[in-house]
C-alpha cells in the first residue's frame, strides 16, 4: 500500500492550491478527484460561468441606455445559444488549464472518489472501475459543497432552476421567483432582469445580504426595486404549486399569508458542505453543532492529523479564502510532521463581493459586527450620486462606507455599493493590512476624476477625528 504524507480529497480551488504547496514543501502528496470532469466548483459551475454570463447582460444593460450618453445602437437583441457559447468556450479554456496542473504537477493525481477507511486510511473508487487503499500521515478534506435542499412543500414535484441549470439553460422565462437573498440570488437576480424577464426575490432574513450592514443591504435593495425587480424579505415559505404553466410560491409575511406566481423558480437557499460520502466516523471526525466539520483557526479538524478547507469546511463559500485556508492547513501539515508550531488563519481580512447591479463588496469588521463586539468605532459614508466620475458614468446609485476604530484610528471596516465594487474594495484592504488609519487613506493622492477618490471623502471625515 503506498503512503502518503499529505493526501487530499478534491481537486477543486482549495485542492490544487493545497497539492501545489504540498509539493513545494516537498511532501510527498497525492490529490484525489471524483469528478467526472476536472475543475472545481469555481470553473465549472461558480464564479467563471456566472461572471462571462452577468458579462453579457452588463455589456447589454450598457447597450440598452445607448440614448442617454447621446448614442443610437440600432436594433437591440441577444442569442442566448452566442452566450453560452462564449461562456463554454471560457469554462474549457480554464478547465484544460487547470487540468493540466493537476496531470503535471509534482504530486499523483489520482481520479477517483475517496472515503475513509481508518484515520490513516483512504479508499480509493477509481473512475476507470479500480479499487484501491492507500496510506497517509496527513490529509486535507477539499470535497467542496453541493446544494442545500430545504424541504419546502411541493417544490420539487413543481421543478425549479439551480445554479448548475441555470449557468447552461436554453431558455429565459419572461418571469421569475428566486428564491434566496445571497449571492447567487443577487447575480441572477440581476442577469434575468437585464434581459427582459420579470424577477421577484424572496428572502428569508430581514434583509438581503443578511451579513452585511443594514445601509450596506438596503443600498443595493433599493436600487433593485428601482429597476423593477420586486424584492420581498422576512418571508416564510409555505409551499409550492403549479397551475397550468405557472409556478405558485405560497409565503407568509408580517403574518399573512401570500403567493406571487411565475414561468419559473431558481432555487438559491444556499449550499452545504460535501462530506456525506466521505465515511469521516471511519476516520474519527466529529461534526460540530452545525454538522459541519468546523475547524479551528489552525485549520484542522477533530482528528489533528485531517484538515479542511474551502466550501468542505463549513465556514465560507468564497474562492480567495478557500486558498487561503487550504495553504494554511498544508503548511500545518508539514509543520506537524516534523513536530513545530501550527500557524492560524487570520480573518481581519475577510472579503466578500457580490456581482449584482449595483455591485456590492465588503471587507473586515461590519458596523454591525464592530459594534456587537463592544469595540468603539466611528463611521463615514458617502454617496455615488454625489461624485463627480460615476455622475459621468451614469452609475450613481450606491455608496461608500468606512470604519475605523474610536481608540486606534485604525480602518478596521469597508463597504462600497456601486460601480466596480469589487475593484474599489481592495484599496480598503490594502489599507487594513497595512493597518493604516483614515488620515493615511486621506493624504494618499488620489487621481481626479476616478471612481477610487470616493474614498478620501469619508477617509478626511474620520481623519477630523484622531
Ligand atoms: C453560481 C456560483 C457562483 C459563485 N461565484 C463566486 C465568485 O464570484 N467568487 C467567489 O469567490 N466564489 C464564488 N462562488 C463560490 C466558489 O465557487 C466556491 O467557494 C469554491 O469554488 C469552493 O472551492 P472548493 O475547493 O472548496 O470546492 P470545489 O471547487 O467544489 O472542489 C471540490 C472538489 O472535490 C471533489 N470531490 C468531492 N467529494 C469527493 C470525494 N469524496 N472524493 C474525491 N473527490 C471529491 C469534487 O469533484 C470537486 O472537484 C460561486 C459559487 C456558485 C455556485
Amino acid at each position: 500500500m503506498t503512503e502518503f504524507d499529505f493526501a487530499v480529497i478534491g481537486g477543486g480551488s482549495a485542492g490544487f492550491s493545497a497539492v501545489s504547496e504540498g509539493a513545494k514543501l516537498g511532501l510527498r502528496t497525492i490529490c484525489i478527484d471524483g469528478a467526472a470532469e476536472v475543475g472545481g466548483l469555481c470553473i465549472l459551475r461558480g464564479c467563471m460561468p456566472s461572471k462571462t454570463l452577468l458579462e453579457s447582460a452588463n455589456r447589454f444593460l450598457t447597450l440598452r441606455r445607448a440614448s442617454e450618453f447621446g448614442l443610437s445602437a440600432g436594433h437591440l437583441g441577444f442569442d442566448l445559444g452566442a452566450i453560452r457559447q462564449r461562456k463554454r468556450t471560457l469554462v474549457n479554456e480554464f478547465a484544460d488549464h487547470r487540468r493540466i496542473q493537476l496531470e503535471e504537477g509534482d504530486f499523483e493525481f489520482a481520479r477517483a472518489h475517496a472515503s475513509f477507511v481508518s484515520p490513516h486510511r483512504l479508499r480509493l473508487d477509481g473512475l476507470d472501475g479500480s479499487v484501491r487503499e492507500i496510506g497517509f500521515r496527513t490529509a486535507l478534506i477539499a470535497t467542496g459543497s453541493e446544494l442545500n435542499v430545504v424541504e419546502v412543500p411541493g417544490l420539487a414535484k413543481t421543478g425549479y432552476l439551480d445554479s448548475d441549470i441555470a449557468l447552461d439553460s436554453a431558455r429565459i422565462p419572461p418571469s421569475i421567483i428566486i428564491l434566496g437573498g445571497g449571492a447567487i440570488a443577487l447575480e441572477f437576480a440581476h442577469f434575468y432582469n437585464a434581459l427582459g424577464t420579470k424577477v421577484t426575490a424572496l428572502q428569508r432574513n430581514a434583509q438581503f445580504v443578511k451579513d452585511a450592514d443594514i445601509d450596506v443591504s438596503a443600498a443595493v435593495t433599493n436600487a433593485y426595486r428601482r429597476q423593477g425587480i420586486e424584492m420581498i424579505s422576512g418571508t416564510r415559505l409555505v409551499a409550492v404549486e403549479k397551475t397550468g404553466d405557472r409556478k405558485i410560491v405560497r409565503f407568509v409575511k408580517d403574518g399573512l399569508e401570500q403567493t406571487v406566481s411565475a414561468d419559473e423558480i431558481f432555487y438559491a437557499l444556499g449550499r452545504r458542505p460535501a462530506i456525506g460520502r466521505l465515511h469521516l466516523d471511519a476516520a474519527g471526525i466529529e461534526l460540530n453543532g452545525d454538522l459541519v466539520i468546523g475547524t479551528n483557526d489552525q485549520m484542522q479538524s477533530s482528528q489533528p492529523h485531517i484538515f479542511a478547507a474551502g466550501d468542505a469546511g463549513g465556514q465560507f463559500e468564497v474562492v480567495h479564502i478557500a486558498i487561503e485556508e487550504a495553504v494554511i492547513a498544508t503548511r500545518n501539515a508539514a509543520r506537524l510532521l516534523n513536530d513545530e508550531k501550527l500557524s492560524s488563519i487570520d480573518h481581519r481580512l475577510r472579503l466578500i463581493a457580490i456581482f449584482s447591479h449595483p455591485e456590492l463588496a465588503y471587507v473586515g469588521l461590519t458596523e454591525r459586527e464592530a459594534t456587537a463586539s463592544g469595540r468603539r468605532i466611528r463611521v463615514a459614508t458617502y454617496p455615488f450620486d454625489d461624485h463627480g466620475r460615476s455622475m459621468v458614468r451614469g452609475e450613481t446609485d450606491g455608496l461608500v462606507k468606512l470604519i475605523a476604530d474610536a481608540n486606534t484610528h485604525e480602518i478596521v471596516g469597508g463597504a462600497v455599493v456601486g460601480p466596480e465594487a469589487p475593484e474599489l474594495i481592495h484599496e480598503i484592504v490594502v489599507a487594513i493590512h497595512f493597518r493604516a488609519k483614515a488620515s493615511d487613506l486621506a493624504a494618499i493622492p488620489h487621481y481626479h476624476p476616478t471612481l477610487s477618490e470616493i474614498w478620501t471623502y469619508p477617509a478626511e471625515e474620520l481623519a477630523a477625528f484622531e
